[in-house]
């Protein structure tokens, strides 16, 4: 067991753990990360960029308005106005530590435009390096940052309470099956999304929620988790090659949202422009898209994306080496598409400064529900969502005065899912794009004998997805239900938690709540 009372663990080497523990300094961090930092995180991979009002045309305010529109009723607008507010000064911290946004001639940062947002205001970087640009400078400037220590290769495992239930420590295993404890001040879970509990999806394949478990195991509320964002445009390729070569079925390259937002069109087999009549076309929110092109696949088509734009080559690098890698010319045919699980907007239901529901916790990024997203996520608006809470958390725990006990001993290792496989085809055929009950009844049924058997965090937060989805009788944002098309009259978050005594399975508690 490592001892500081000092010591602030924050879980996660993504944008969020690493702003966060940047945000911490000087006070001391531990940082432990699953993968080699750099690695196996959604940050490195975003393409499209960080939506900021630095326009001449735009104000906080209006990125609020469509980030709310957005939300479908369910971002609260206190949240969206607050994020919105503090992008421009995100933007020059990154700045700040040597962040080298595309400008402008007259140096300018160069703004680019995305579905659903009213103005041009996507910072990014390389074209569509974005993620991978933010990812190295924060991570050099951890490593170079001596109140930092990084923890590579570790997978926390287990919240530790202390006698008073305050989270006072982690526990950890490495690939070799060695324990560690670590005690904490504070914990800030910074684990990511969950797209890997989907068989079709554009995340790194650990990304299946774990934050979820650690935090729901230790008795912190989860927050409308069934609202999942499947991105239309993930390539119709069979994965992205070079990933699949780090092992395992390989995740969807994508097709970034930019690209429609620069001009590219989508068509159907019989080339039929099947956006025109929709408003907004192509441009329109990520779920509608997302529905039209899963309407056209399900009634026997394919779909493509026509990227034949201006310049495709200098200003969407990433995605014509995609492309590429698949024997597919950007720049003379079409890209073979279709939607794949891709954000989650639920997560661990956390206040203004990042706090979960119980003591001594705290989550940031992607794992975390702060009431920016609601029901759905504005293009965009995730790596600011993140790199905001950072600093908010940040001066939370410096502001507070904790004393946490001893750390309670942890609980023997849990293995890992064996029936993966078959979850991950569950959730892509009855919780995907389209639901509807008797397919998610079916999905909670098989998810809860697999839950009952393995006890594992991958079964039980692909159930408790199900389980709030089967709950949500009506469709709004991401969560589209067949049976129950339209939203109801008045927008209601859910919350889920576990009910874990020793020994037995976790039941889970899922509810509508106002
Ligand atoms: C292809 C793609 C493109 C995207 N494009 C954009 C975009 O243009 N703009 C935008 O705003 N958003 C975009 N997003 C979403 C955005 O990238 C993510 O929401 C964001 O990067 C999440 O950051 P994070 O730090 O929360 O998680 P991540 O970056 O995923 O990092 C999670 C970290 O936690 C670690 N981890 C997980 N579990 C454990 C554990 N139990 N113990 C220890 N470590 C653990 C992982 O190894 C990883 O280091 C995109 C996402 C994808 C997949």
């Amino acid at each position: 067991m490592s001892h500081s009372r000092e010591n602030i663990v924050v879980v996660g080497g993504g944008v969020a753990g690493l702003a966060t523990a940047l945000r911490l300094a000087p006070l001391p961090v531990t940082l432990v990360v699953a993968a080699p930092l750099g690695a196996e995180a959604a940050t490195g991979w975003a393409q499209g960029g960080i939506a900021a009002a630095l326009g001449a045309d735009d104000r906080p305010d209006l990125h609020a308005i469509d980030t709310l529109a957005a939300g479908a009723g369910l971002s609260e607008p206190l949240v969206a106005r607050r994020v919105a507010a503090a992008a421009p000064g995100a933007i020059d911290w990154l700045v700040g530590l040597g962040t080298p946004f595309d400008r402008n001639p007259n140096g300018s940062l160069a703004l680019g435009l995305e579905a659903a947002h009213a103005r041009r205001r996507i910072v990014h970087a390389q074209g569509d390096g974005t993620g991978r640009v933010v990812l190295e400078t924060l991570t050099r400037a951890a490593r170079a940052c001596p109140s930092i220590t990084v923890m590579e290769g570790w997978r926390a495992g287990e919240l530790l309470a202390d006698a008073q239930g305050r989270i006072a420590g982690i526990a950890a295993r490495d690939r070799a099956g060695r324990t560690l404890t670590l005690a904490a001040r504070a914990v800030v879970l910074a684990t990511g999304g969950l797209g890997g509990l989907y068989g079709a999806t554009t995340n790194p394949l650990g990304a299946v929620g774990s934050g979820l478990a650690l935090a729901a195991r230790a008795g912190a509320v989860l927050r409308d988790l069934e609202f999942v964002q499947f991105h239309p445009t993930a390539m119709a390729v069979g994965g992205d090659p070079e990933r699949a070569a780090s092992g395992g079925p390989a995740p969807m390259p994508l097709a970034t949202e930019a690209l429609r937002g620069e001009g590219a069109r989508l068509f159907n087999s019989r080339g039929e422009r099947f956006m025109a009549e929709v408003p907004g076309q192509e441009l329109a929110p990520r779920d509608v898209v997302a529905r039209a092109i899963f309407a056209q696949i399900a009634a026997g088509e394919t779909v493509v994306l026509d990227a034949r734009i201006k310049d495709i080559e200098t200003r969407f690098p990433g995605v014509v080496a995609l492309c590429r890698a698949h024997g597919l010319d950007p720049a003379r045919a079409p890209i073979p598409v279709r939607p794949a699980a891709h954000y989650h907007m639920g997560g661990i239901s956390v206040d203004g400064a990042g706090r979960a529901s119980v003591p001594g916790l705290w989550a940031c990024g992607e794992v975390a529900s702060t009431g920016l997203h609601g029901a759905n996520r504005l293009a965009s608006n995730s790596l600011l969502e993140a790199l905001a809470y950072a600093y908010w958390i940040a001066a939370d725990i410096a502001g507070e005065e904790a004393a946490p006990g001893t750390p309670r001993a942890p609980s023997p290792a849990r293995p890992r899912s064996p029936a993966r496989a078959e979850i991950r085809a569950l959730m892509d055929r009855q919780v995907g794009v389209v639901r509807e009950a008797q397919g998610l009844e079916a999905a909670a049924a098989r998810l809860g004998a697999i839950a009952d058997r393995d006890g594992c965090d991958l079964s039980l937060v692909a159930l408790a997805i199900t389980e709030a989805a089967l709950r949500r009788c009506e469709s709004r944002g991401g969560h589209f239900r067949a049976d129950h098309p339209d939203p109801a009259m008045v927008a209601r978050h859910s919350q889920t938690r576990f009910d874990e005594t020793p020994g037995v399975a976790p039941s889970i508690e899922a509810r509508q709540v106002a």
